[in-house]
């Protein structure tokens, strides 16, 4: 099997594969693996695909384990607390992690697993042909001007990400993913614990500017590294790329009064290691992913907005299903079919909800039922039951409500 894209995804795929028995290489466009990005959260339907693959220790060891997730409006009042993960009565953890850790976890997986030929980089892919006996995937001549020859094999899975090449030859006139009117400044500070270390924090709404704050790493001198997103409403789209670097002076200005008692906002912001910039952006669900042999994976198939944890999550669900797939189906192009039968539908449902109903909306429902005023009495404004039940309306859409979860 041939994997294009060694991200999160494509990572995941080649050791679902190797555990079944099946060979694949994975074929990446950089010239090296390496540490990008900034936090991501791995809700438990995600960390249970990874138990699988017995990753848990590791990156447990690189990772936070959220115990809330808390809402809060814009002036700071907390709307509502719940337990996250194992303190929620998950059989398995949520981490908050590094991105670049998560993948360089995976990476080392493979290179133990499946040997350190097994990741081929600095090979782009431009396009995959097809016959009856199998697949060939041609690559783009390396930046030294060397021809790299082309790689044969019987399946070829794209996991090459938002700007997919192998999706774009099946949908030619698809153009550029879809602005959704919001930029994202995301960052990391090294700082003390807030509210105790182990909260997911989601503060504000779009109106004025909306916040998600969680720790992504543990310091052994008590600091840990507080990931933080802001996301902001704008007719100007950022660079859609996962690496362009964000300035302060372009956001700061919605959060300049958010000094609360429990986080200093702007100086969360001021004292940041590194601000990457990054568009919403996501695509329409389509409604194929498998041709003949070839099949797309993670967001390569369905691009998200990064919302909600399911970014990465969706992708490792996919790398399952797929293997799953394929060890049931002796007939590859059936199991392909079949892979996509199981996760299109699922997947589109979380596109689609992402854009219009995203985790932190019980935020919304109260600022807008305030007129975005402070509170005085929560209980006057929405009960404890109506927030229970829009959240965990999203929970049961992404397949990461409880019960799903430990069955
Ligand atoms: C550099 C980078 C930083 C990111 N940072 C964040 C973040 O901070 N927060 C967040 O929520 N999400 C981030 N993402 C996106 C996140 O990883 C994905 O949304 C999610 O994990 C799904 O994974 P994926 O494997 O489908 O895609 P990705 O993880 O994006 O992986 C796609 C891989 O394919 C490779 N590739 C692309 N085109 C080709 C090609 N033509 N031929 C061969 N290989 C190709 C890419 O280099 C990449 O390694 C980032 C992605 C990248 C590439």
């Amino acid at each position: 099997m041939i994997i294009v894209g060694g991200g999160i995804g494509g990572l995941t795929l080649a050791l679902f594969l190797h555990r079944a028995g099946i060979p694949c290489r994975v074929y990446e466009s950089t010239p090296e693996i390496k540490a990008l990005g900034v936090g991501i959260n791995l809700l438990p339907h995600a960390t249970r695909e990874l138990a699988k693959l017995g990753l848990l220790d590791r990156l447990g060891a690189v990772a936070c384990e959220p115990q809330t997730r808390s809402y809060f409006n814009r002036w700071g009042q907390r709307v509502h607390t719940e337990p996250a993960g194992r303190s929620a009565g998950y059989d398995l953890p949520q981490y908050s992690i590094h991105r670049g850790d998560l993948h360089l976890v995976l990476f080392d997986a493979v290179k133990e697993r499946l040997g350190t030929d097994s990741v081929i980089t600095g090979h782009r892919c431009i396009r995959v042909d097809q016959d009856a006996d199998g697949v060939t995937v041609h690559f783009a001549d390396g930046p030294d001007g060397r021809h790299r020859a082309p790689a044969r094999g019987a399946v070829a899975i794209a996991c090459d990400g938002i700007h997919s090449a192998v999706r774009r030859q099946f949908y030619p006139d698809e153009g550029p993913p879809a602005f959704a009117g919001i930029n994202m400044w995301r960052g990391m500070t090294r700082r003390k614990p807030f509210l105790g270390g182990r909260t997911h924090a989601r503060v504000g709404t779009l109106a004025t500017g909306k916040m998600v704050i969680y720790p992504i790493r543990n310091f052994p001198d008590g600091t840990q590294l507080i990931n933080w997103v802001a996301e902001v409403q704008t007719d100007v789209a950022a660079k859609n790329d996962w690496s362009a670097v964000g300035r302060l002076e372009d956001f700061i200005g919605y959060f300049e009064n958010q000094t609360f008692d429990w986080l200093d906002i702007p100086q969360l912001f001021r004292d940041a290691e590194m601000i990457l910039e990054y568009p919403m952006v996501d695509r329409d669900p389509v409604a194929r992913w498998s041709f003949g042999r070839i099949t797309l994976l993670g967001d390569a198939a369905h691009p998200m907005y990064p919302r909600g944890g399911n970014g990465a999550a969706q992708s490792i669900l996919d790398a399952d299903a797929l293997v799953n797939a394929l060890v049931l189906e002796t007939d590859v192009e059936a199991a392909l079919l079949a892979y996509e039968g199981e996760r299109l539908e699922r997947t589109a449902k979380i596109v689609r909800t992402n854009r219009s109903e995203p985790p932190d909306v019980v935020i919304s429902i109260v600022e807008e039922r305030t007129g975005g005023k402070p509170f005085e009495r929560l209980e006057d404004v929405i009960s404890p039951a109506e927030l229970d039940a829009a959240l965990e309306r999203y929970r049961k859409i992404a397949g990461a409500d409880k019960a799903s979860v430990n069955r």
